[in-house]
């Protein structure tokens, strides 16, 4: 990308796409097009058609998305399926129509086999059955990495896809019922502690493994890459460590400052025993995440007290 490339974020006022502008805008790209959801519904085909018609981008960050937590995934499975399948096929299709030089869409670990091989390697992609609980949004996402790679191979377009691990940072959900579970857990601890509660509840058996990225490193990742990287084989983002859901309390507790007990809910679901990337190819490309999980988590717990976001 050059420093006037056009470049469109979809989806930059969520997690990972706010992240990405910050990091566009810190690196002095200054013609970036955005459009908030209630400006352009994504799932409308003639209206995303019309706005790349009219507004021709060069680049496009595809980073808006339906996504939400285990209890969000399981219950609403139909929201998920529709409006992802919905606004990647649009963004995709209108950036092949309206020769966009490249495309790079924001996929999710949730669509390799639920008994993967440990860590997951960007070729175990569609080796085996899915994780249930989230199966509807894995799905639409492996259709979107289909879509791309699809694309390329038809048309000569340059779509690439990436494959995030689980990712926290300013700008999450932090809604108990529909967030992942960090941002939640931050939020139980933080009031836990207000208001002097003696046990913060935890969903699930706590041993399930899982792996954290700062959305700071994503957004690093994701330049990085559409600087970097062309080719049809998707890449995986993350940290390659992972901890268990009792670990990753632990330490939110301590740097929330909460100091009652946990107590694990086992009515709730694990999900995947453990979810883990193999970043390997994407080190060999020469990046490698820099943000520690517990600095992360501090500058997140800030941010959420700067912004009151409780
Ligand atoms: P997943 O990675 O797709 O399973 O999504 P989540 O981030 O929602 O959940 C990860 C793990 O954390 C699961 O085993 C959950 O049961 C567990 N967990 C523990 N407490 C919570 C919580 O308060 N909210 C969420 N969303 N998950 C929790």
């Amino acid at each position: 990308m050059d420093k006037e490339s056009k470049i469109y974020v979809a989806g930059h006022r969520g997690l990972v796409g706010s992240a990405i502008l910050r990091k566009l805008r810190a690196l002095r790209y200054n013609n970036i097009v955005l459009r908030t959801h209630q400006e352009l519904d994504l799932t409308r085909q003639e209206k995303v058609e019309e706005f790349f018609d009219e507004e021709r981008p060069d680049y496009v960050f595809l980073a808006a998305a339906k996504v939400g937590g285990i209890w969000a995934n399981n219950v609403y499975p139909a929201e998920f399926i529709y409006n992802n399948m919905a606004i990647q096929t649009n963004i995709i299709h209108a950036s092949y129509l309206f020769n966009v030089k490249k495309l790079i869409f924001l996929g999710s670990s949730c669509i390799y086999p639920k008994q993967c091989p440990q860590p997951m390697r960007e070729s175990h992609l569609l080796s085996g059955y899915l994780e249930p609980t989230n199966e509807s949004y894995a799905v639409a996402k492996i259709a979107g990495i289909k879509m791309c790679q699809s694309y390329n191979r038809q048309y000569g377009t340059n779509f690439i896809s990436v494959m995030p691990t689980n990712l926290y940072g300013p700008n999450d959900n932090f809604d108990l019922e529909t967030s992942h579970v960090l941002p939640a857990l931050i939020r139980k601890c933080h009031e836990a502690k207000i208001k002097g509660s003696k046990e913060v509840e935890v969903w699930g058996t706590g041993t399930p493994r899982r792996e954290f990225l700062h959305v700071d490193d994503l957004s690093d990742a994701c330049v990085y890459l559409m600087n970097n990287y062309d080719g049809d084989e998707i890449v995986n983002i993350g940290v390659g460590e992972d901890l268990t859901i009792r670990e990753l309390a632990e330490m939110i507790s301590i740097i929330v400052e909460f100091e009652g007990k946990l107590r694990f809910d086992t009515s709730k679901p694990d999900g995947s025993p453990v979810k883990r990337l193999d970043v390997s190819r994407l080190n060999s490309m020469g990046w490698r995440a820099t943000i520690s999980l517990k600095r992360g988590i501090k500058e997140t717990y800030k941010w959420c007290l700067k912004n009151s976001v409780f």
